[in-house]
């Protein structure tokens, strides 16, 4: 079953009255548990999708059907729910907030989803075991390095129990070595059943996903099989 499903979806942003469309009449599924690396040169649109796909924001006409429900023409209230309970984002900055330790950054998330204390730090401490941060649930954001943060702010996308997982070059501001281990917790991620969209503009972040999705001027490119790729080298 499709947890994404996009039909001749169109968005412009309007300035005044001149209308600026960005995408341009994307089609485009994607499964449950696919790793997907959204990709494509700086301008092409691929933060507007991703926002899209995050129900940040709305397309002008087409349609977006998440996980069976169809967002394409919510308020945003609607939205923010379907969001709040479908989605978990990974960004580049990691997001963190600074005065929380990890284990509280953690459990934010289930705090709007109403559950109780004990069962948010039970559940947010067994995510930080699962990135490999379990010792270090008490620090805070100043206190972890770049690769700790990040893997805190994956624990808090996947804390929720998310039909999707959002990454905006989640790598960007990591060293090579680190972001190496990052796309191994992202594999692991991956193969314990997830569905994971990642945008990149690195050849060799996108070489861990199992599907290339490219975007030019708004529309899609091209749209491979990274083992298809690989067989035709
Ligand atoms: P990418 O992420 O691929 O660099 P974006 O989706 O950020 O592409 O941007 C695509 C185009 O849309 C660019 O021309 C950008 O300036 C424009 N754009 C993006 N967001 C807005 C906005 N909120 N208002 C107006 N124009 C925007
Ligand atoms: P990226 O590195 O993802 O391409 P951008 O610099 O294109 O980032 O955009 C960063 C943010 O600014 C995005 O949320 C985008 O929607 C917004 N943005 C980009 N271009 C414009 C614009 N011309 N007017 C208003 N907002 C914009």
């Amino acid at each position: 079953s499709s947890v994404i499903h996009l039909e001749h979806i169109r968005k412009s942003y309007f300035i005044g009255k001149n209308e600026l469309p960005v995408l341009k009449g994307i089609n485009l599924d994607i499964l449950k548990n696919e790793y997907v690396a959204l990709m494509g040169p700086s301008g092409s649109g691929k933060s507007t999708l991703m926002n899209m796909l995050g129900c940040l924001d709305s397309p002008t006409s087409g349609k977006y059907v998440l996980s069976g429900h169809d967002v394409s023409q919510m308020e945003d209230d609607a939205l923010a729910r379907v969001r709040n309970k479908e989605i978990g984002f990974v960004f580049q900055q990691f997001n963190l907030m600074p005065r929380l330790s990890a284990l509280e950054n953690v459990a934010v998330p289930l705090i709007y989803a109403g559950i109780n204390k004990k069962d948010r730090e039970d559940k947010a401490r067994f995510m930080l075991e699962k990135v490999g941060l379990g010792q270090r649930y008490k620090h805070r954001p100043n206190e972890l390095s770049g690769g700790q943060c990040q893997r805190v702010a994956i624990a808090r996308a996947l804390v929720n129990d998310p039909s999707l997982i959002l990454a905006d070059e989640p790598t960007g501001n990591l060293d090579t070595k680190t972001s190496i281990e990052i796309m191994d917790i992202f594999g692991s991620i991956h193969a314990s059943g997830n569905t994971v969209v990642l945008v990149t503009h690195e050849e060799d972040i996108a070489a861990h996903a199992r599907r290339v999705v490219r975007l030019r001027d708004g529309l899609i490119e091209s749209d491979r099989l990274n083992a298809e790729i690989l067989a035709e080298a």
